[in-house]
């Protein structure tokens, strides 16, 4: 959600110290794009609604600058137009924003009483009014930012020019991601690393209230008392390639095709060559479990509680965190708090991760990027090994969040002594294989592109199961109508007679999703339900099932390798159809409309 990059250095082309850059934060979902810089001692802005090609065309090729801000904005306050687009300067402020200013009406009614107008309807121009209402008393620009901080209440990471600095980038953060990207003659911020590997692969991760001062050849870190501190220089890991599709059309259809191999690396993370695990905590005092999370992580989640719940006996409640953390929470001392999050970054998540920690309970994350503000503030990260996932809709991280809950699982019920080592072992076995079935999901997946062009036509489409099937079935439901605008519900597959079922009419489109033997011919009877009303009706099952399936108008048959880990498969097949779907539609799959990848406000 929403990008921010600045460049400080040599006098080079602005299409390669800050567009170049900011592409590819892309990704994190945006509605308008914009630039500020430093051209013959004044600051210069274009910005445009739209994508970054629209700016883009607004700048001249030959535009050179040695210091800039640019951003991506999501928009939070105020529609998506040119003006309200950032970067947005006021007297002798210019800033780049990402967050929300809570205050920011109050700030206005005292900034306008001083003689302040506004052009834009947003929060961040009232940010940039009051930094330059600081200044007009304050001469130190770290003074202004310091005072600034006090004033405001909210989430922000900003890039800031003071007219009277040109050669000088500031910048500073509370609750939304800012790193510092450091090289020879040339420093840079960004909203993630992504936006710095075109220069260097040093960093620095920036905390809440620090202030960051940016010149050609010095960085220097403050605190909020502005003394200087020294801050730990990461390294970034991967390279610029991790951002290349690799010749598939599309990311999300690259990042399907790494699940396999995904999975293999990060179980060899958690697996060491005895079949024993390795890097995790130690379970045994718990006897609760909440796992809070949102979106994609959240129905990841609800694929845990299924399985913790059956398999290890402890009461799992799985929470969307934008709820839990305002909710009244029953914390017992035995609570384990479980967030997840691909970024790490996730707003909301954060806020409930700092819930919990303040009531004293203990905290696990299961996090995709390292050293994102989840990663550094649990107690104990379990990191997936995703690598970089470019594309909004997640596919390969959601199935190493649903593995790395399945690996906590196992290791619940070896320390609970529900499992002794060697059975353990043998399920660690059996688990190292399912990168294998996934493989051969995905080298089928013609199958799934044929069943896209039943549905793609149509604008209702129901998914459902019982049980782990029907967690499986809102992730299912949620990726179609990401990313191809179809609308679709999830439900509860014997659950639909009580109301949905009023919807199901000729030819309504139906997946049903039945991999729990336990419950499948309960299963069977509400697929007739459906069918008896006209449904078309697309089945996912396992192959150990060996009722007659005539009822169902197509069927896609997965291994059945055991109760916790089929369901897994069944996820292939149900991403590749929304990913056809999407396609067949002429939908934007990588950056659907209105949504952000990393979601940094509530
Ligand atoms: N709240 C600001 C706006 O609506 C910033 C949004 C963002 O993070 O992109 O302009």
């Amino acid at each position: 959600m929403c990008g921010i990059v600045g460049y400080v250095g040599k006098k080079i082309s602005i299409q390669d110290s800050l567009i170049k850059n900011l592409k590819t934060l892309e990704y994190r979902g945006y509605d308008s794009a914009g630039v500020a810089y430093v051209c013959d001692n004044k600051v210069e802005i274009i910005k445009k609604s739209g994508k970054i090609s629209n700016l883009e065309e607004a700048i001249d090729d030959n535009l050179t600058s040695n210091m800039g801000i640019a951003h991506t904005r999501w928009a939070t306050h105020g529609d998506a137009t040119d003006i309200n687009s950032h970067p947005h300067k006021v007297g002798c402020v210019t800033i780049v924003h990402n967050g929300i200013i809570e205050n920011y009406l109050e700030l206005k009614d005292l900034l306008i009483k001083k003689g302040y107008n506004f052009l834009s309807s947003t929060d961040t121009e009232v940010a940039c009014a009051y930094l330059d209402y600081l200044k007009k008393d304050i001469d130190n620009n770290l003074e202004v930012i310091k005072e600034f901080q006090k004033g405001i209440k909210g989430s922000y990471a900003l890039g800031i020019i003071f007219d009277d600095e040109l050669d000088t980038l500031y910048a500073t953060k509370c609750d939304s991601p800012l790193i510092i990207g450091l090289s020879k003659h040339e420093n840079l911020i960004a909203s993630d690393v992504s936006a710095i590997v075109n220069f260097t692969k040093k960093y620095v991760i920036v905390n809440n209230l620090e202030i960051i001062k940016l010149t050609k050849d010095k960085v220097e870190f403050y605190n909020s008392d502005l003394e200087i501190i020294n801050k730990k220089i990461e390294e970034v890991n991967w390279s610029i390639e991790a951002h290349d599709k690799c010749g598939y059309e599309h990311y999300m259809l690259k990042e399907i095709h790494e699940e396999a191999e995904v999975l293999r690396n990060t179980l060899n993370d958690y697996i060491d060559v005895n079949a024993f695990l390795k890097n995790m905590p130690d379970f045994s005092k718990y006897k609760k479990i909440h796992i809070v999370a949102c979106g994609s992580a959240m129905h990841a989640g609800l694929v845990g509680k299924y399985i913790i719940e059956s398999d290890s006996e402890i009461e799992v409640n799985v929470e969307v965190a934008s709820e839990y953390r305002y909710k009244k929470v029953f914390y017992d001392k035995d609570t384990l708090v479980i967030l997840i999050s691909q970024s790490g970054e996730t707003a909301d998540t954060i806020a409930s991760l700092r819930k919990a920690k303040e009531d004293g309970i203990d905290t696990l994350g299961i996090v995709n990027v390292v050293s994102s503000t989840i990663a550094r503030e649990v107690d104990t990260v379990l990191y997936i090994k995703a690598g970089v996932e470019v594309a909004v809709a997640t596919t390969k991280a959601y199935l190493l969040q649903v593995a790395m809950l399945m690996l906590i699982n196992l290791k619940l019920k070896y320390d609970k002594k529900l499992i002794n080592k060697d059975e353990l072992s043998s399920s660690l076995d059996m688990f190292k294989k399912a990168p294998n079935y996934l493989q051969e999901l995905l080298n089928n997946e013609d199958t799934y592109f044929k069943l896209a062009s039943i549905l793609y036509q149509d604008e209702d489409i129901f998914f459902i199961g019982r049980g782990i099937d029907y967690a499986i079935c809102m992730e299912g439901s949620l990726k179609l109508k990401e990313i191809s605008y179809i609308h679709s519900e999830a439900y509860q597959a014997g659950e639909l007679k009580h109301g949905t079922i009023s919807l199901i009419s000729n030819n309504t489109k139906v997946i049903a999703v039945m991999t729990d033997k336990d419950v499948y011919l309960k299963t069977i009877s509400n697929i007739k339900e459906v069918k008896a009303r006209g449904a078309y009706v697309i089945l996912i099952t396992i192959d150990s099932i060996k009722e007659e399936l005539e009822f169902a108008d197509e069927v896609i048959v997965v291994k059945d390798i055991n109760k916790y880990l089929t369901p897994m498969l069944a996820i292939i097949p149900l991403q590749l159809i929304s990913y056809k779907v999407a396609y067949l539609r002429n939908c934007d799959i990588d950056k659907p409309k209105n949504l952000a990848k990393s979601v940094t406000v509530e």
